[in-house]
């Protein structure tokens, strides 16, 4: 991609009307753009960005033997009712088709997978699985906040697991929390801790969020030096003492970016989900559900890593692996030399910008902060002298200070895939 035709726009100076820091990186990165209220159009940036951070939570999910499905973002009000949701979830948007049919956008799918496992399930020897997608949802919240933290339209990804018995959903709830720990570490977050909740509208008894401890956060969350951690929900919030150990808790804000319950049979026998057990009775499957709020998760990794240039990815992440950087020189050497440096990497695979634009240095280099690739080769007659090129990096949580700081003119293909891997920590 040459930067001129990246389809983008960044902004200089200061953003208006954003609320937080990381929102604000966000817009004057050109990362979103709002539609509507609670609405965005993921950029460019911003749909690799999402992207790479599905691949991770697809990995994670495939590691756990998800198997990948895609339900319709559109139900048939049937499916609700029949689960009796139809009339008490108020974020439920509903409407009439042409016909006379009542459809809802599903704001989350609990009705419309069970739905499609009553035409899988038949015997008991088929469980345990889970299935899981990555879609889009809406939910008519009053409210919208912060950029991705909290929209009405949103890329979530859902999973739900289905299980013979309690003691079989425990141990698979327990593979998943360890996957979701992967998933946030390997996107950058360093904050994350998982708490005990309430289970709300999902029904079902145990459940967890995972939030980013982050002054921007919306919830509140306890933390207790004896380890127990919750949301609101659970404690007392006059005394605010640890259910637990009796000892006052540390109350922090955080950004809820995934959530694990366990909903036991709640809508296997409201929807009527059976499987013949091992003696031949007809049995309702007990289910356990996951969600990550992917754009939520960018919206995150924002907060808490962007500095006042812009935000900084990790290599997992990134929208760009590698941006090369043509700075003119009279003899006109360093321009077609970037050029043959952004064509080499492209081919060999390596995601790549190149800014060959006729602007000052300064500008390039503030440019290149917001669209935040680790690793910048800067082709300067300066550095050409050396038969070098000049390699700056800004990446997320990795100490690169003892990193090279040039490339060989004969080298930069190799020196630049080592690097990758070695941020990549292969
Ligand atoms: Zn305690």
């Amino acid at each position: 991609m040459k930067i001129e035709n990246l389809c983008v726009r960044r902004l200089i100076g200061d953003v208006a009307g954003a609320t937080t820091h990381g929102h604000k990186m966000a817009v004057k990165g050109g990362y979103i753009y709002q539609t509507f209220q609670g609405g965005y159009t993921l950029s460019p940036l911003g749909w690799r960005v999402v992207r790479n951070i599905e691949n991770i939570i697809r990995q994670e999910m495939d590691g756990i033997d998800g198997q990948e499905i895609l339900m319709p973002v559109v139900s048939g009000a049937d499916i609700w009712r029949e689960s009796g949701r139809y009339d008490t979830v108020d974020v439920l948007a509903k409407f009439k088709g042409r016909s006379g049919t009542d459809y809802v956008l599903n704001p989350t799918h609990e009705e419309v997978v069970v739905d499609y496992v009553k035409s899988v399930l038949e015997t008991y020897r088929q469980m345990p699985f889970m299935v899981y997608q990555i879609q889009t949802k809406f939910r008519d919240e009053l409210r919208a906040r912060a950029g991705l933290i909290r929209t009405r339209e949103f890329i979530m990804k859902d999973a739900y697991s289905f299980h013979e018995t309690q003691d079989d959903l425990e141990l698979y709830y327990n593979r998943c929390h360890s996957a979701y720990e992967r998933i946030f570490s390997r996107c950058g977050l360093k904050n994350v801790v998982s708490v005990l909740s309430s289970t709300g509208d999902m029904g079902g008894s145990v459940a967890h969020e995972f939030q980013l401890i982050n002054d921007m956060g919306e919830d509140t969350i306890f933390l207790c030096e004896c380890g127990f951690k919750t949301n609101k929900e659970l404690i007392d919030e006059e005394t605010e003492t640890c259910p637990k150990c009796g000892k006052k808790m540390n109350k922090v804000r955080g950004i809820e970016i995934g959530n694990i319950f366990q909903l036991g049979k709640k809508y296997s026998e409201s929807m009527n989900l059976t499987y013949t057990s091992p003696d031949g009775e007809q049995k309702n499957p007990i289910m356990g559900c996951y969600g990550i709020g992917v754009g939520r998760t960018m919206a995150a990794i924002m907060e808490e890593s962007a500095d006042d240039k812009g935000p900084i990815w990790n290599m997992a992440t990134a929208p760009f692996a590698v941006e090369v950087i043509g700075l003119p020189d009279k003899e006109g050497k360093t321009l077609p030399l970037a050029e043959k440096i952004y064509n080499d990497l492209k081919s060999a695979g390596i995601e790549t910008i190149l800014d060959n634009r006729d602007a000052r240095a300064g500008e390039k280099f503030a440019d290149a902060d917001l669209i935040a690739a680790p690793i910048r080769l800067i082709v300067s007659a300066k550095n050409l002298a050396n038969n070098a090129i000049e390699v700056k990096y800004r990446v997320n949580d990795i100490d690169t200070s003892e990193y090279k700081t040039s490339f060989g003119l004969d080298t930069y293909m190799s020196e630049t895939v080592d690097t990758i891997l070695k941020l990549l920590g292969k």
